[in-house]
């Protein structure tokens, strides 16, 4: 056979529902000769890292570490250990992501109750107090930024009400943490788990996990063994937290990724970074809206950071997207699931949530809509979004 060519893939922007876009700073981080997973000063960085998460994940749990590999381990991690068969669970489900925790939940032998509504919207209080109140479940899993809907699930009164009835909260914020706050001490959030790759602008590969004293004490009350040997936090934790045992080669360079991610996050500044991505959220909002689309989720829960738009009537879903990567170098989402070939799912995440990314995929939408017979006023959604910048 003849030896492929050096890798030279072409330029992306990548506007999906991740990966995005590294920042340029996480990729030189990652060319950093590496140091043994053992070693002195790699222990320093790891110390360092969990530290800064602690910061970004706005908690002092002492469990706060990234598991290696990407957001889905985070997922199974907290489910295989918090979750023991016969355990009544409760999954709030409102879109994909959702159905994989009733999938995870459901192979950890869990007494299941899966609580519903209708994909795009967000559960209220009522519903999910009634439910806590019949089953009383040990653990209650909700989704905080569901990335097939694009809608934003509050989650501050959440802790409070689990604990009323002795139930641990756990929370998927893989597309949340770094874009939208997160505070799982003031939120009373027990076990949380997100990724790299997006709101972090670093590549996939880890998946930062924080769990509270109360689901810590959970776990060392289990009364069989965690299923799955690698994801076992306890184990885990005596690499990362307590006698620096051998658990697993850590991957080095991933970890000097996040430490970067981190450090681009601390140096912002969390309310600067929320408030950002707002920003380019509701110019992109205005772009779009101005081309026709609308938006999936309701006013008020939709995320800054995945903005998932209903597909125009006529337009062909495959070949627009492929137009806008092929022409413009410029990929965005499909829909999911229930939404497949319905949907549109435009990330500004981290690094990318920048006014040229909000002129860039307007401009090249524009083209793309038109070029498929929408009737457009050109320049109608840059204008619109210049609008909302030259006011805010
Ligand atoms: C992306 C995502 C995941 C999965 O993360 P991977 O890094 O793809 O494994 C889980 N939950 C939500 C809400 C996500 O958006």
């Amino acid at each position: 056979m003849t030896i492929p060519g050096q890798l030279n893939p072409s330029p992306r922007l990548l506007l999906g529902p991740g990966p995005s876009d590294a920042h340029p700073r996480v990729l030189s981080a990652m060319t950093t000769p590496l140091l043994g997973h053992l070693d002195p000063q790699f222990l320093d960085i790891m110390t360092e890292t969990q530290e800064m998460l602690r910061q970004v994940y706005q908690t002092r749990n002492v469990l706060t570490f990234p598991v290696s590999a990407t957001g889905m381990a985070g997922m199974e991690t907290c489910l295989v250990n918090l979750v023991e068969p016969g355990d009544r669970v409760v999954l709030g489900v409102a879109g994909y992501f959702g159905t994989r925790m009733v999938d995870i939940a459901g192979r950890c032998g869990a007494d299941l109750t899966v609580l519903t509504r209708p994909w795009g919207e967000v559960f209220d209080l009522d519903q999910i107090r009634e439910t806590l109140r019949r089953v009383r479940p040990k653990v209650f899993g909700i989704v905080h930024a569901e990335t097939s809907t694009g809608a934003l699930q509050p989650l501050d009164q959440l802790g409070k009400l689990c604990h009323e009835f002795d139930t641990l909260l756990l929370t998927d914020c893989v597309t949340s943490l770094g874009c939208v706050p997160v505070e799982l001490d003031g939120w009373e959030i027990d076990a949380a788990f997100s990724c790299s790759q997006k709101g972090l602008s670093c590549p996939p590969g880890l998946s930062p996990v924080s769990l509270s004293d109360r689901a810590v004490h959970t776990l060392k009350s289990r009364k069989t063994k965690v299923q799955s040997w690698y994801f076992d936090l306890s184990s885990i934790q005596s690499y990362w937290g307590g006698e620096r045992a051998y658990h697993h080669t850590a991957p080095i360079t991933m970890v000097y990724a996040i430490r970067e991610g981190l450090r681009l996050v601390l140096e912002e500044g969390l309310s600067a970074r929320f408030a950002r991505h707002v920003r380019n959220h509701l110019a992109l909002k205005a772009g779009l809206t101005a081309l026709g689309l609308k938006y999936i989720a309701s006013e008020g829960h939709q995320l800054p950071q995945l903005n998932a738009v209903r597909l125009p009537d006529g337009i062909d879903d495959i070949a627009s997207r492929k137009r806008l990567l092929n022409e413009f170098g410029i990929e965005i989402g499909g829909g999911l699931g229930e939404f497949k070939g319905k949907a549109w799912r435009i990330g500004l995440m981290g690094h990318n949530s920048r006014p040229d990314c909000v002129f860039q995929v307007l401009a090249a939408l524009e083209l793309v809509l038109g070029k498929a017979g929408v009737s457009l006023t050109p320049g109608v959604g840059v204008a619109a979004a210049e609008k909302v910048y030259a006011t805010s």
